[in-house]
């Protein structure tokens, strides 16, 4: 996989940093085990990975894809590279992503946008771009991506592979760089469901350094999906949410997803439509919550903790240093959120905009309680479109938003939901994927449905 990427990635650009060194040493010690007789400490032991630049490593540069935190080295692991680690798993460096997980495409890296292995004019989706595409470029077998309103199942469903957000506190969010803390999820991204669900159960899990992580057992994902492979469906309901469809969705992304639901029926599934009202409102709830929670937590980057310190000298003051710092060390993106979350949280506005985007929130769950009622999972297709190119939504940040209409809701609910491939566009012969959507805790039931239908 060292070889790969040092044949690929001058093209694909999915990673930040390659640690050759860490990685040799991490497979070298797996290897030593399994000499001494030991049985390997896991079901991934020395299977490499690619980790998004959004988790402190211990020693190896972190990044986000900010110039604000260039040369920061953190002195500890996040609990996941931690349990990464811990699992054998040989992580080969830090991948590329949209500044501070912002964005749809990977275009708001410091670092350079990645590149589509399916067509490399094309963006891999965002913000986790480089993780999935590290995967379609046959440069890791397995990655870890982040999902906050869809960058690990938004870049899967582009690049044709498969990714996956637990329910909310799932996985441990310590040492996970903030953007919004309520929505932010870490997640498995694979090639395969039942890949996906082997590092699933590696990363989950209670953590007490996380005060949202759940207490509860690890929903039981790799049975699950060895359950699916059978392709038995029978008895499983399928709701169909009528809501995404229509204005904005390529046509080639419609057929493949009727297909997909064709397939899921052959399967033995029951198919019911499901009206959720509410899922009109998500995009502009969560482009009203997202900002306010990100306009918090990127307070902490003040030129003096982290990174980036511009203009220090004897004759500025600590808050010149700041404002300086700030100004040269985010980029535009980074800025225009700060900006709107500071807004809609200031005094006389915060009622009309953070306050109602909260209570469309809880329409939302509500929502989805009332169609799991009826419903095991509810399917759609994940993205509007395939993967647009390079450039052509990034003047235009409504555009860029509208790619996570599909995946945003799950976000805003807490609740679990992953997109496996299905299949290319007839319109385009780019990648398309399918959305599986769970109650909260029953992150096993999509992984059956995923296993079944891949
Ligand atoms: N594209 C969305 C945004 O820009 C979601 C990003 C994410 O899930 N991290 O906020």
């Amino acid at each position: 996989h060292l070889d790969r990427i040092a044949e690929v990635d001058g093209a694909v650009n999915a990673f930040l940093h390659v640690d050759t060194e860490g990685a040799l040493a991490a497979a070298k010690k797996v290897d030593d085990d399994l000499a001494a007789g030991h049985a390997p400490v896991s079901p991934l032991a020395g299977v490499p990975l690619a980790l998004k630049d959004v988790f402190a490593t211990e020693g190896v540069p972190t990044t986000c894809g900010s110039k604000i935190l260039e040369g920061w080295v953190p002195p500890y692991d996040a609990t996941v590279t931690r349990r990464l680690r811990e699992a054998g798993v040989v992580i080969l460096g830090k991948t590329n992503m949209d500044e501070f997980a912002m964005g749809s495409s990977t275009e708001n890296s410091a670092y350079g946008p990645t590149r589509n292995p399916w067509d490399l004019d094309r963006i891999p989706g965002g913000s986790g771009g480089g993780s999935s595409a590290s995967l379609a470029a046959f440069q890791a077998p397995l990655a870890i991506g982040t999902d906050t309103g869809g960058s690990i199942r938004q870049p899967g469903a582009v690049t044709g592979t498969v990714g996956v957000k637990p329910t909310y506190g799932g996985v441990s969010r310590y040492g996970l760089v903030a953007f919004s803390s309520s929505l932010d999820q870490g997640g498995p991204c694979a090639r395969t469901v039942l890949d996906a669900a082997l590092l699933h159960e590696v990363i989950a899990g209670h953590d007490p350094l996380d005060s949202t992580s759940i207490n509860a057992p690890v929903p039981p994902v790799v049975a699950a999906a060895r359950e699916g492979a059978n392709g038995d469906l029978t008895g499983v309901k399928v709701g169909v949410v009528t809501q995404f469809s229509g204005d904005g969705y390529q046509p080639g992304v419609l057929r493949s997803f009727e297909a997909a639901v064709a397939q899921l029926k052959q399967l033995g599934a029951e198919i019911i439509e499901v009206s959720c009202p509410s899922f009109d409102y998500a995009l502009p709830a969560y482009y009203l919550i997202a900002p306010s929670e990100a306009s918090s937590n990127l307070a902490r980057f003040d030129a003096m903790r982290y990174g980036l310190r511009v203009g220090d000298d004897s004759t500025r003051s600590a808050e010149e240093v700041m404002s300086l710092t700030r100004e040269a060390g985010f980029g535009p993106e980074v800025k225009r959120r700060i900006m709107i979350g500071t807004y809609a949280l200031s005094s006389g506005y915060y009622d009309a905009y953070y306050g109602s985007a909260q209570k469309v929130r809880t329409l939302i769950t509500r929502d989805f309680e009332q169609a799991f009622a009826n419903v095991d999972v509810l399917v759609s297709p994940t993205t509007p479109t395939t993967a647009f190119r390079i450039g052509e939504r990034a003047n235009d940040p409504m555009a860029m938003y509208k790619a996570d209409l599909c995946t945003i809701p799950a976000n805003l609910a807490g609740t679990p939901a992953m997109s496996v491939p299905s299949g290319l566009s007839d319109e385009d012969g780019l990648p398309v994927g399918l959305q599986i959507m769970a109650p909260a805790l029953q992150d096993h039931r999509m992984y059956r449905v995923a296993a079944a239908y891949e």
